[in-house]
C-alpha cells in the first residue's frame, strides 16, 4: 500500500467501544497461536535495556534468520501454548515493561482487521476476541458505518482489491453497490433474519446471472430496483448432514479450542448424540428446536445473528471471496447454518426449561466457532464434498 492519506477510512459503529480486557480476558489471543514480530519491532527488542526483558528476549524470541521477512522477521515462543510473555495474571510483559510502542504489528492490530478496497481502508474486528465479539454481536441497533480520522498502524492489510470503479467491466467492480445492498437487505428488520438471507441470495443469484449473460452493465440497474419480496431461496444446507460431520468431527479431530469444544459437546447432548438418539432421531429434535428455541432465541435475540452476517459480509469483503457472487453467498450460508445448528442443540441442551441459549453462550459460540474454523481451513473442509 502506497501513499496513506491518498485513502479514505471507514469503520463500523462498534470500534470505538473496543478495548482488549487483558487479565480478564477468557480466551486470550496470546495462547494456541504463532506469534509473529516484524522487523521494525525486532529490531527494537535487540537495544532494549530492561535487564530482565533483555534475557527473556533473547531466550524466547526466534530469529527465522533466512527466512525473515519485514512482517514476519521473528517468532515469540509458546510457553504451555502460552505466549511466552504473557504473565500468570493474563498481562503482557512487554506491555507492561516497555509500553504499548513495543508491541508487535501483529500484537498491537489485532482484533482489528483493515483491509484496502480501491480508494478506502476498511477497519473492522474479528469474533475470534471474545470481547470484540461483544461489540461486535450484542448491540441492538443496526450496525452502521462511517468515515473516521483515526489510524493505527496499517501496515498489515488483509484484503488488498483494485477495482475498476469508474469504468467498470466485471461484476467485481460494482462491489461496493453490491455489499451496501446485501447489508441493507440484512438489516431491513420488517422481516425475519431468514427471510432476509434469502433477499441476500436473490441479490447475489440475480448479479451472477447478469454477470454470466455478459450484461453486467445492467447490475446496477438491477440493485436498484431489486428488493427481494419475489424470490423464494433456492439454497439450502442439509442441517442433517451437518449434525452428522460434527458428530464424527468430535471423535477424529482434535479441537484446538476448549471452549469450542465445550459448545460442540453441548449441541451434540442437546441433539441426544451423547446417548443413545440416532442420526435420524437427532435431525427430527433439530427440527423441532428449529421451531421452537430457535424461533424464540431469533425473536429475543436475532440481532446476534444480524450483527454476525452484516460483519461476516463487511470483514470478509463479500462476495469478493467467491468466483461469483452466488459462490460467496453459499460459504456465508454454510457458515451460518453450521451456527444455527449449534444454537438450536445448544439450547435444547439448557436447564432452564426456556430453551433459548444466553446472550454470553452466543458469544463463546460464535468466538470459539471462529476461532476454530476461521483459522485452520481443516475443519471447515470436513464439511465441504
Ligand atoms: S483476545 Fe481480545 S480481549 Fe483477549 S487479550 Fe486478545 S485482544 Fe485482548
Amino acid at each position: 500500500m502506497s501513499e496513506q492519506k491518498q485513502y479514505k477510512r471507514v469503520v463500523p459503529s462498534y470500534l470505538k467501544d473496543f478495548k482488549c480486557i487483558g487479565g480478564k480476558c477468557e480466551d486470550t489471543c496470546c495462547a494456541g497461536w504463532c506469534i509473529e514480530v516484524d522487523a521494525g519491532t525486532y529490531a527494537k527488542y535487540k537495544k532494549v535495556e530492561h535487564e530482565t526483558l533483555k534475557n527473556r528476549m533473547n531466550q524466547d524470541i526466534v530469529d527465522r534468520k533466512q527466512k525473515a521477512t519485514d512482517a514476519f522477521a521473528a517468532e515469540i515462543q509458546l510457553k504451555n501454548n502460552r505466549c511466552a510473555f504473557l504473565s500468570e495474571g493474563g498481562l503482557c510483559d512487554i506491555y507492561s515493561g516497555l509500553g504499548e510502542d513495543h508491541l508487535s504489528h501483529t500484537c498491537g492490530l489485532y482484533p482489528r482487521t483493515l483491509n484496502r478496497i480501491h480508494n478506502t481502508i476498511e477497519y473492522s474486528m474479528t469474533f475470534s476476541c471474545p470481547e470484540a465479539a461483544r461489540q461486535i454481536l450484542l448491540q441492538k441497533a443496526p450496525m452502521t458505518f462511517s468515515e473516521s480520522e483515526q489510524l493505527v498502524y496499517e501496515g498489515i492489510i488483509s484484503a488488498d482489491v483494485d477495482l475498476n470503479v469508474e469504468k467498470p467491466r466485471e461484476w467485481q467492480d460494482y462491489f461496493f453497490m453490491i455489499r451496501d445492498k446485501a447489508i441493507s437487505l440484512l438489516q431491513n428488520r420488517a422481516y425475519g433474519l431468514e427471510e432476509r438471507l434469502t433477499h441476500v441470495e436473490g441479490l447475489m443469484l440475480g448479479v451472477t446471472e447478469l454477470a454470466q449473460k455478459g450484461k453486467v452493465k445492467e447490475v446496477p440497474s438491477f440493485i436498484e430496483k431489486y428488493t427481494g419480496e419475489k424470490f423464494k431461496g433456492e439454497r439450502e444446507v442439509d442441517a442433517g448432514i451437518l449434525i452428522e460431520r460434527l458428530y464424527f468431527l468430535q471423535q477424529d479431530m482434535e479441537l484446538p479450542s476448549e471452549r469450542y469444544e465445550a459448545c460442540l459437546h453441548q449441541m451434540l447432548e442437546g441433539l441426544g448424540l451423547t446417548g443413545e438418539t440416532t442420526l435420524q432421531q437427532a435431525y427430527k429434535l433439530y427440527i423441532k428446536g428449529e421451531r421452537g428455541c430457535f424461533k424464540d432465541f431469533l425473536e429475543q435475540k436475532g440481532h446476534i445473528l444480524e450483527n454476525y452476517l452484516v460483519n461476516y459480509i463487511y470483514e470478509r469483503c463479500i462476495p469478493l471471496d467467491g468466483a461469483t457472487p452466488i459462490e460467496s453467498y453459499e460459504w456465508m450460508l454454510l457458515y451460518y447454518t453450521l451456527i444455527k445448528v449449534h444454537v438450536i442443540g445448544m439450547g435444547m441442551a439448557t436447564q432452564t426449561g426456556k430453551k433459548v441459549i444466553q446472550e454470553e453462550q452466543a458469544i463463546q459460540l460464535i468466538q470459539s466457532f471462529t476461532k476454530t474454523y476461521d483459522h485452520n481451513d481443516g475443519y471447515l473442509s470436513y464439511f465441504v464434498d
